[in-house]
């Protein structure tokens, strides 16, 4: 075999539900890698802006109120993945979202002469996320917030700022809201995990650490998958 091997432009793929800390995560693997967080909203902006092909039919897409088609989208991300900022790899945020989409992106790559390096899940607990959101409480004399689990006051019932010991916590909706996203969010993505395990590019990471710890996790992964 060649020990000659020509180095593309890593592509990895950032999974993640909201809360997850995808954007800060994105922000720090571009800062350590030289990497570029291309999501789908900022790719269509940029090519609508700069007037390309795509961007033009897009713009007339868009203006229609009409959804952009895949064919576009995959056709501004060509254009892009051209460029020179790219040169060192991408974090693709947001695209794609479904398996037609993944199917789309493996023949451009295909044409590029690239791979995806890795598909990274950011993965949570999502009873601890509803927990996170479900435990809230607030002072109804002074609106001091409170938490049955990380802020409790400091003599129970008893507000630690204006004495009150009458406590509002909102109806389940809270929780109800973060839980239904949260669930929409993995039966959207589902397909997709089994994509990318099927192809052997699948990683999960434990999001539910402290930001840094998750920032070393993901910076491994990357140093890994796309030295
Ligand atoms: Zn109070």
């Amino acid at each position: 075999m060649s020990t000659n091997v020509m180095t593309r432009p890593a592509v990895l793929i950032l999974l993640g539900p909201p809360g997850a800390g995808k954007g800060t995560q994105a922000r720090m693997l571009e800062d350590s890698f030289g990497l570029v967080q291309l999501s789908t909203g900022d790719l269509l902006r940029a090519a609508v802006a700069a007037g390309t092909e795509a961007g033009k039919a897009a713009k007339s897409v868009m203006e229609s109120g009409g959804l952009v088609s895949d064919e576009i989208v995959i056709a501004i991300l060509r254009d892009r993945l051209g460029e020179p900022d790219c040169a060192k790899g991408v974090i693709l945020d947001g695209f794609p979202r479904t398996a037609v989409q993944a199917e789309a992106l493996d023949a451009l790559l295909s044409e590029t002469g690239q791979k995806i390096n890795a598909a990274i899940s950011l993965e949570v607990d999502d009873d601890a996320m509803v927990a996170r959101v479900a435990g809230r409480y607030t002072c109804a004399g002074c609106g001091e917030g409170y938490h049955d689990t990380f802020k409790q006051p400091k003599v129970a019932g008893t507000c630690d700022k204006c004495g009150g010991t009458e406590m509002k916590r909102r109806a389940d909706d809270n929780a109800e809201t973060v839980a239904s996203r949260l669930a929409a969010y993995h039966e959207q993505t589902a397909p997709l995990i089994a994509y990318y395990d099927g192809k052997g590019v699948l990683q999960k990471i434990d999001a539910m650490g402290q930001i840094d710890a998750v920032a070393e996790g993901l910076a491994k992964i990357v140093k890994t998958a796309a030295p």
